[in-house]
């Protein structure tokens, strides 16, 4: 309300300022008529006349009125250019301040709330080198004055420092408007006054402080360098430090462009997605899924009278061989032939930085190799957290690097796994594995699972992980390993009491972190906080050496990881002509339970704690055909959006395929587009795919105009009469 009663008085006061025929003196002609009569005045009262006219001069500007160079001219030939300048320096200031201020109470909440996204940039920006910004605005005089008040105070640069960089940026044009209005009669028209050389000069002045500021930037990042000698020439454009997802695609990217790029992988190609992340596991979920069908096969009409459905035989080693076969059917995509064949040089050895463009591997067969290169990519993954737990080295701990092999000489599953973790990865494992006939206990410390996601989908997880006989115990916080009788346990502590849980393999599913240390970055003093710190550029501290994938953070998924290499690859070779920013924006994620849990964008939990404000629709997979006759009605669509709007914030899906039914939000994300084109895109009937379209129908219903719905039925009620 108090908003609507300021822009109702400043229209009021613009308009009774036009009404009473205020603005014929704000123009050339006006000013040169009422020269002498103020010039009279003047000499009779200099302070009220001064006085006086520094308030109209505020007002004026405050209010955005036309006028500021006008009253500048008047400035000079009233009071001469000393008084002049200091006047117009003060007013103009005091009004800009105003304006500024005024537009900031009545619209930047809104227009931050409405275009946060877009604006996160320019709001990084200003807060970064705002003032810079400013004072080549105010410097160059083809920036209208009241257009840089009304859109700074949209962003978030202190009143302060628009202040007086404001002040000190116009005092320039300020001087050459008063100057010239000391001779007011010779001047016939305002765009005179600034000459093209006059603009140019001014122009020139106000980038100075960016040009000045980012050459300074340009050496303090020289300065990292120099303790260390520059080789003259350089056997590689890149070398990059290991052969994951992350790896492998920045080599590619170089070598499609030409650049002589070296791979250095220690271990296998392909890194923790191939090897022991996403192909193993997925290809245990299919296997375990299957099972589940089996035993549920009355589900689908099938009543194998013949078995009891409860325990089904199987060899386990034949699962688990075919999690091998399945790796080994990809492991080719990956493979040093193929990179080689693409131009790349692969290495195989461990690589440890040395200088800022020497790295140092030491080759598999025992021996080592040096090469200089202009950038380095550090693409050295991550690797299982494994808790502090007393006694759990003594008896034992398998990780997602370890289990593949180890579990692969079992002929049935484990009897009793345990799994310590409840993320994406602890979820996935656990309910595989009591598909496959183990007796699986999952220990999670927080009060529920999947906590990064809202806690509907955390029930949804707990309820289909017990339903797959997974003894799920939250808020359980692991205090020590035991073995007892020949028996293993984890002593676990819930609500002050102590549990032994039996044992027999354990897995531990609490986390990754980055690979930090041991290949150099100690040596070169390169940050890590958890991950190797880089700015946007995926940069580290020595601007030639780029992080991304799971060392470089702050996602933890093979996409993500395919993504930054993008920027890393292109950064190192281009950035003498343009550096990307990383986005970030869309980034989906999926856990590959059952049924599915996939995400992009923000969940209502995220966006309450980034105060976005959002409006929620939900499908329900109950009201699906598809899922019905699938026997898939486990789920929902969540869709955030822009309150009004059917702009999409966020959206989660939880369901049979929910990962493949994402990417239609996160291709309308990415591309701007909103619920009504979803709603009017062309879904094959019957499809899981549908739910999409349904979602976005909810969200249409809900925003229908009841006005012109009311007007319809008049209409139609008078048409049948
Ligand atoms: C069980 C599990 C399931 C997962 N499921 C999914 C999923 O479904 N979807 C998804 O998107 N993500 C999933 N992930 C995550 C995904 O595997 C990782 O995000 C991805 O592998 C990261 O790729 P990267 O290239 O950053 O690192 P990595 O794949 O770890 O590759 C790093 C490589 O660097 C090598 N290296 C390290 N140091 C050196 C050195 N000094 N010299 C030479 N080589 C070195 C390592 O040997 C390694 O091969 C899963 C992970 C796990 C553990």
């Amino acid at each position: 309300m108090k908003k609507i009663i300021i822009v109702a008085l400043v229209m009021t006061i613009a308009a009774i300022f036009y009404q009473l025929g205020l603005d014929q003196y704000l123009t050339l002609e006006g000013i040169k008529n009422s020269q002498q009569y103020i010039e009279q005045l003047n000499h009779q009262q200099p302070i009220l006349v001064a006085v006086s006219f520094l308030i109209i001069y505020v007002v004026i500007t405050a209010l955005s009125i036309p006028g500021a160079a006008v009253l500048t001219l008047a400035a000079g030939a009233f009071f001469g250019l000393l008084w002049g300048t200091v006047i117009v320096s003060f007013a103009s200031s005091f009004g800009a301040t105003i304006a500024f201020l005024l537009a900031r109470y009545l619209f930047k909440e809104s227009a931050q709330q409405r275009f946060g996204d877009k604006l996160k940039a320019i709001n990084q920006g200003i807060a970064k080198e705002g003032a810079f910004y400013l004072f080549s605005l105010r410097l160059v005089p083809l920036f209208p004055f009241f257009m840089i008040n009304l859109a700074m105070g949209l962003t978030p640069i202190r009143t302060a420092t628009f202040y007086w960089v404001s002040q000190l940026g116009m005092l320039a044009g300020t001087l050459v408007f008063v100057n010239a209005g000391t001779q007011l009669a010779q001047i016939d028209s305002l765009s005179g006054i600034l000459s093209p050389v006059l603009l140019l000069s001014f122009a020139l002045l106000g980038i100075f402080p960016i040009v000045a500021k980012k050459i300074t930037e340009q050496l303090q990042s020289q300065k990292v360098y120099a303790k260390w000698q520059k080789p003259k020439q350089f056997d590689r454009n890149i070398i990059v430090i290991g052969g994951g997802a992350a790896g492998l695609v920045s080599a590619y990217i170089g070598a499609a462009v030409k650049a002589k790029v070296s791979l250095v992988e220690a271990s296998k190609m392909g890194g923790d997605c191939l090897n022991y992340g996403c192909v193993p596991s997925k290809a245990l979920i299919k296997s375990a899924k299957v099972a589940e069908q089996i035993r549920h096969a009355s589900h689908y009409g099938l009543d194998l009278k013949q078995q009891p459905t409860d325990n089904i035989a199987f060899s386990f080693k034949s699962v688990m061989q075919r999690v091998h076969n399945a790796i080994a059917q990809i492991e080719p995509h990956d493979s040093v032939e193929r990179y080689t064949n693409l131009g790349v040089d692969v290495i195989q050895g461990y690589a440890t930085i040395i200088d800022p463009w020497t790295v140092q591997i030491k080759l598999n067969d025992g021996q080592t190799k040096q090469l200089t290169t202009r950038s380095i990519i550090i693409a050295a993954g991550a690797k299982p957290r494994i808790p502090d737990i007393q006694g759990l080295e003594e008896t034992g701990y398998l990780t997602s690097d370890t289990m593949w092999q180890a579990l692969s000489q079992y002929s049935q599953a484990p009897k009793r796994m345990l799994f310590l973790g409840g993320g994406p990865i602890g979820c996935e494992l656990a309910q595989s594995f009591a598909r496959l006939g183990s007796q699986v206990t999952q220990v999670e410390k927080n009060n529920r699972l999947m906590r990064s996601e809202d806690p509907e989908v955390s029930q949804i997880a707990y309820q289909s992980l017990t339903d797959s006989g997974v003894q799920v115990l939250t808020a359980h916080s692991a205090l020590r390993c035991e073995r007892k009788d020949g028996t293993k346990y984890l002593i676990v502590e819930h609500q002050g009491a102590e549990k032994a849980l039996p044992f027999d393999v354990l897995i531990c599913a609490v986390g990754r972190e980055a690979r930090l240390s041991g290949y150099g970055l100690e040596k070169l003093g390169i940050d890590t906080k958890n991950t190797v710190v880089t700015n946007q550029y995926l940069q580290t501290a020595f601007p030639n050496i780029y992080a991304a994938g799971d060392v470089a953070g702050p996602f933890q998924f093979t996409h993500s990881a395919a993504h930054q290499a993008w920027y890393a690859a292109v950064n190192s070779l281009f950035s003498t002509f343009k550096k990307f920013k990383t986005d970030y924006r869309v980034i989906p994620r999926s856990t590959f339970l059952d049924p599915e849990i996939a995400r992009v964008g923000l969940n209502e939990q995220e966006a309450k704690a980034q105060k976005v404000d959002y409006h929620v629709t939900t499908f329900d997979m109950s009201e699906l055909d598809r899922a019905i006759v699938d026997g898939a009605t486990k789920g929902f669509v969540k869709v955030l959006t822009v309150p009004g709007k059917d702009k999409i914030l966020g959206v989660t899906i939880v369901g049979e395929q929910a990962s493949e039914l994402l990417a239609e939000y996160v291709l309308a994300m990415k591309h701007g587009l909103g619920l009504n084109k979803i709603l009017g895109t062309i879904h094959s009937y019957p499809t899981m795919s549908e739910a999409n379209k349904y979602a976005a129908g909810v969200w249409k219903k809900e925003h229908a105009p009841q006005r012109i719905l009311k007007l319809l039925e008049k209409y139609h009620t008078y048409r049948r009469s």
